[in-house]
């Protein structure tokens, strides 16, 4: 028999070699499957019972589950199986490589190593039940629309409290950003570049949008802070717009990325913008401007500051990794999906946030092991 440490080596390095990356994000991602299809044997092969939850376009999440001794209380685990595409790396992204104290892939900080620990905790339970039912849910597709997460909240079943697999360094966290992202549309009238007069440059007006946009975003750093996560902020992150060289351009769009603090929701922060566009269509230049909807929306997570779960994840922190201080965090998790269905949820996982999405992504194993430990403990402790 494997130790425990080795189990949670080599189990991460099974999950990095299945690459899956998410195929909206990348059409040459292979999406979910093929990792579900891998717990499915590793559950059948440990006698545990697992289900899965179809989603969309044959995506599904794995679950699998420990039943308590109160059974009708649940905890939720959850860590997402799909990763972000691979740029520039300098050795092979599904390797799993284990040089230096660490294991290197796509996906090995941001979660298929908190996927590992989490399942060789619950894996790992042996003779000890769990007060409440523990159920660990492997997630599809939280980089992009967080689909898994929300299906999961959809689903009808009640979680007390969900632990939330995302590199933290081990650090609690207990609040974290939203977001909102759509796409603002300029049309313009063409003509030909000789004759500019005669069209409306739809570039022109955008760059005003543009400029009352970046305005917006400073107003919205000097409003009041969340303690814990700072100020709400708001980018444009992609443009494009034109025909070819010699017309006056008839459309422009961008993308909007307006990150939201615990507080707000994403319809206001529309709204916001809906009055500045209105005012730019109002205006002296008439700009023909419009927000395409629907946006992508991601409350941020429910405050779970006070909740049970973050006080047993405190405890347990104090007895084995991480300060068990109470922190914020700016990026999205599957977090923001559970809140819809009133889940307080804490993110905790081992890892680095600086790793994640990075060429050469690891994480450290030292972290991975205190993981496996931290969340058994949890499990046994709720
Ligand atoms: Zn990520």
């Amino acid at each position: 028999m494997p130790t425990q440490s080795a189990e949670t080596i080599g189990l991460l390095q099974d999950l990095i070699k299945i690459e899956s990356i998410n195929p909206s994000l990348s059409p040459q991602g292979s999406g979910e499957q093929g990792v579900a299809k891998f717990l499915e044997g590793f559950c059948k092969e440990r006698n545990l019972a697992y289900g899965i939850q179809e989603v969309a376009d044959g995506r599904s999440n794995f679950l699998t589950w420990v039943p308590g001794k109160e059974p009708d209380r649940r905890i939720l685990f959850i860590a997402h199986m799909d990763t972000v595409p691979i740029d520039r790396w300098e050795s092979d992204p599904f390797s799993g490589e284990q040089r230096d104290g660490r294991i290197y892939g796509r996906g090995s900080c941001d979660t298929k190593g908190s996927l590992a620990a989490m399942l060789i905790a619950l894996s790992s339970l042996g003779e000890r039940q769990p007060r409440a039912t523990v159920v660990l849910a492997a997630s599809i597709d939280e980089e992009y629309r967080k689909l898994g997460a929300r299906a999961i909240a959809d689903s009808g079943v009640t979680y007390e409290g969900a632990v939330v697999g995302e590199p933290t360094e081990l650090e609690l966290v207990v609040a974290h950003m939203g977001s909102v992202r759509w796409q603002i549309e300029v049309q313009g009238v063409p003509a030909h570049t000789s004759k500019p007069h005669l069209g409306v440059n739809a570039i022109t007006g955008m760059a005003k949008v543009v400029l009352a946009l970046d305005e917006h975003h400073r107003s919205l750093v000097s409003r009041a802070q969340h303690p814990l996560v700072g100020s709400a902020q708001l980018t444009v992150s992609l443009i494009e717009g034109g025909l070819e060289l010699t017309t006056v351009p008839p459309v422009c769009r961008i993308w909007v990325d307006r990150r939201l603090i615990p507080g707000e929701q994403p319809q206001d922060a529309l709204a916001e913008v809906e009055s500045i566009l209105e005012g730019l269509r109002q205006g002296e230049d008439k700009i023909n401007v419009r927000s395409l909807l629907p946006a992508l929306e991601d409350p941020p997570p429910i405050s779970s500051e006070s909740s049970r779960i973050a006080a047993v994840a405190a405890a347990a922190c104090a007895h084995v990794a991480g300060t068990g201080e109470q922190k914020g965090a700016t990026g999205g998790s599957d977090a923001n999906q559970l809140s819809l269905a009133g889940i307080p949820c804490v993110i905790i996982g081992p890892g680095r946030t600086a790793q994640a999405h990075t060429n050469n992504e690891f994480v450290e194993i030292a972290q991975l092991i205190k993981a496996a430990e931290l969340y058994q403990k949890i499990m046994l402790t709720y």
